[in-house]
């Protein structure tokens, strides 16, 4: 009886438990990916995220034809539709890789215990984090709140397993061959209409990115290659190219954290370079682990006093000219156009471009969380609204609400030459670019004033 692999946020073919599980199991193979945009508390991916996954899924199902095996795409409510997978093809075994959001596992834990009462053997495997989130608590047995001690438990933890291999060609059989005929049918890509079509606002990303398991290695090793031995000084430059741009790989598990740990560990270990790297993908995992904690981070403040924030009435045109990138300040508007164009920002320009909009436009941060989850590629379930909460100061190991990022500032420190903000704001310093839409310090007081409510609170 066959093995269903069900295919989440793990779109790769080389270390992938689940996949391996199947390998060894050794009867044919179901791979399936569900799009899942109706069961209750799924979040429905953003634009930009729906482009990744189409060129990724497109990807994934050449690497696994060459694999004798076809990708199976359905959509519907995730349970309902592996349950009648299972019974269209009679499979005796279901297997995934977890997942840690909470409608995600509600779903899944589900699922597992249907299926396993229906006799199927249902296994889930660690792929996606390097540390599971029960197994590093504190000496009080709590979660962490704090990084510093949470990423020095992690350490001192069980080194993450090595990466498993690839499977081979002759590894497995798909359920009817590569083409899966007489194999359960599939969705056509195309139809799940993922792409944007009218208008096509994604011709920047495509410029950009190339998607799939094969340009994610090859984008890890160039880093590891070229870049790695200027992270740690550099990686704040906005004018500079030296992060590893892996933050798209590693939200579509393109590649996983293993991978990238082992990778950098055999290339560089004990260098200053790697031991920050890691400590970045470090900040991954505290983020999912608190997303694991509180399900509701992409709504609620972590720190429930920052509830009593008197935020002012919305004024959308503020809101817009944010989104747009013409606030009439230059490293703002600058991080806002790359963020468009390309899928993605910088990290301190994600901090700069947030601060702004919490602190200067006085703003609640989930409307910015909600832009970026849009239009970001790497738009993550965990990451992201745990760096907004961090910026707004609501969150776990939060900066500080009153240390407020001054972008003249973090201009003149991260763009020295002016590099970054000349390639995105070419305009800057001619009459066509505008006054600053606020007053940098009479909102920054506003805004100290305001939280004087969350002190009262707290
Ligand atoms: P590198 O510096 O090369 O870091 C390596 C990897 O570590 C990244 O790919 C990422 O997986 C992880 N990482 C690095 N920094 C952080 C961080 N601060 N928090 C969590 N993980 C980190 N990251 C996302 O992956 N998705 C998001 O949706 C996202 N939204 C963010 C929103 C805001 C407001 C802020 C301040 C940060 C956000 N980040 C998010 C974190 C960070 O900005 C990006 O991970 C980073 O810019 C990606 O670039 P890189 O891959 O070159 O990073």
């Amino acid at each position: 009886a066959p093995s269903i692999v069900w295919f989440r946020d793990d779109l790769r073919v080389a270390d992938h438990p689940a996949l391996h599980a199947a390998v060894e199991r050794g009867e044919p193979v179901v791979a399936v990916y569900v799009l899942d945009e109706e069961s209750s508390g799924i979040r429905p991916l953003g634009g930009a995220a729906r482009w990744w996954l189409h060129h990724s899924l497109a990807s994934l199902a050449d690497d696994l034809r060459e694999l004798d095996v076809k990708l199976v795409l359905r959509r519907g409510p995730a349970g309902r539709v592996i349950r009648s997978l299972v019974d269209e093809t009679g499979a005796g075994a279901a297997f995934w890789n977890r997942r840690y959001g909470g409608a995600e596992r509600e779903i899944d834990t589900d699922l597992k215990s249907s299926l396993a009462e229906a006799g199927l053997e249902v296994r889930s495997f660690a792929g996606s984090l390097l540390f599971e989130p029960w197994t590093i608590r504190t000496g009080s047995d709590t979660p962490f709140s704090v990084f510093t001690p949470f990423w020095k438990a992690c350490l001192a933890a069980d080194e993450p397993r090595h990466p498993l291999p690839a499977p081979s060609p002759g590894d497995l059989t798909g359920v009817g061959g590569a083409h899966g005929r007489g194999g359960p049918a599939s969705d056509d890509l195309d139809e799940w209409a993922l792409l944007p079509t009218k208008p096509d606002w994604a011709g920047g990303i495509r410029d950009t990115w190339e998607p799939g398991e094969a340009a994610a290695h090859a984008r890890l090793q160039e880093f590891l290659d070229d870049d790695l031995g200027d992270y740690a000084k550099g990686r704040d430059r906005l004018d500079r190219q030296v992060t590893s741009r892996l933050s798209p790989r590693l939200r579509w598990g393109e590649l996983s954290p293993h991978q990238v740990w082992h990778a950098t560990r055999e290339r560089a270990a004990g260098t200053e370079g790697a031991r920050k790297f890691l400590s970045e993908v470090g900040w991954r995992e505290f983020a999912w682990h608190i997303l694991f904690h509180f399900p509701d981070l992409a709504t609620k403040s972590w720190r429930s006093e920052f509830d009593a924030f008197p935020w002012p009435r919305l004024k959308p045109s503020a809101l817009t000219a944010w989104e747009r990138g013409r606030t009439g300040v230059p490293v703002v508007d600058a991080a806002m156009r790359e963020l468009w164009h390309t899928g993605v920002m910088h990290n301190r320009a994600r901090m700069i471009s947030a601060s702004f909009l919490i602190k200067n436009l006085l703003i609640d941060w989930r409307r910015g969380e909600e832009w970026f989850w849009d239009t970001l590629v790497d738009a993550d379930h965990a990451n992201n609204p745990f760096g907004w909460q961090w910026v707004a100061g609501s969150g776990a190991d939060a900066a500080p609400y009153f240390r407020i990022f001054n972008p003249e500032l973090q201009r003149e420190k991260f763009d020295p030459d002016g590099a970054y903000v000349g390639r995105w704001v070419p305009e800057y310093g001619t009459d066509d670019y505008p006054e600053p839409i606020v007053d940098l310090k009479a909102t920054r007081d506003a805004a100290l004033a305001a939280y004087e409510q969350v002190k009262a609170a707290r």
